[in-house]
């Protein structure tokens, strides 16, 4: 089994997800008392917070460098970050690292693919949803074309990324608002629903939902399994 160095902290709320759906993974493949070999580098999300509201995003991709660096001198086998918005930040890793990062959107475009769906929404930060390194992503590599919700929807869900879900706060009344963005979404030719924000899976799960939904925190620690175990 190969070691998957994870870069977290933004937030803890979804890196303790990542470290969870990994160990169950690897239980499920490999039963007995297997788990997932596995180092972390938790980054403090106040300092990473105030950088990507000030639009510092050199520095911010010299913090991730520096994760992934760290992470390949402590013996990871290859990357993963356990963040959407972060991967604007990819290619700075990719330069800084000689082992394989496994990207959020690669993963997650793999598993649209599977299902055969061309039209997906996609939920997640404003950076996310705004700047293009997420829809290009999949549109180059997969041929997915994504929709994202009017401005007003926009500006709601990531106050509800950044006040709630990222503080560990599961309100039902932010459950409706992201219930009500979806719906608009799918009304506009969404076939599939893409959680592009790690803590997103927090609040909706595929119940709420009436098309299927990509849980790219699941998505993503998944996919790391199966390279780390070489399967399937
Ligand atoms: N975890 C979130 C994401 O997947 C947002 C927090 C962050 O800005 O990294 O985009």
């Amino acid at each position: 089994m190969k070691t998957i160095g994870f870069i977290g902290g933004m937030s803890w709320e979804s890196s303790l997800e990542y470290y969870r759906i990994a160990n169950e993974t690897v239980k499920r493949l490999r039963g007995g008392f297997a788990s997932c070999r596995s180092l972390m580098y938790s980054v403090d999300f106040a300092e990473v917070e105030k950088l990507q509201h000030a639009a510092d995003w050199e520095a911010l991709c010299g913090l991730m460098a520096d994760a992934a660096r760290r992470l390949q001198k402590g013996g990871a086998d290859l990357i993963v970050l356990c963040t959407n918005t972060m991967h604007l930040c990819s290619g700075a890793i990719t330069h800084a690292v000689s082992i394989p990062f496994l990207h959020i959107g690669e993963a997650t475009g793999k598993r649209i693919t599977a299902q055969r769906l061309k039209t997906v929404g996609l939920l997640g930060t404003k950076f996310t949803m705004e700047k293009d390194f997420y829809s290009r992503k999949l549109l180059e590599d997969h041929g997915i074309q994504t929709l994202i919700p009017d401005p007003d929807q926009r500006d709601a869900v990531h106050r509800i990324i950044y006040e709630e879900l990222v503080k560990g706060i599961i309100r039902e009344t932010s459950k409706e608002v992201f219930r009500e963005v979806i719906s608009d979404l799918v009304e506009r030719g969404a076939e599939g629903v893409v959680l592009g924000c790690t803590e997103i899976p927090l609040l909706i799960s595929q119940n709420d939902v009436s098309v299927p939904v990509f849980d790219t925190t699941r998505i993503h620690a998944e996919e790391a399994v199966y390279l780390a175990l070489g399967e399937p």
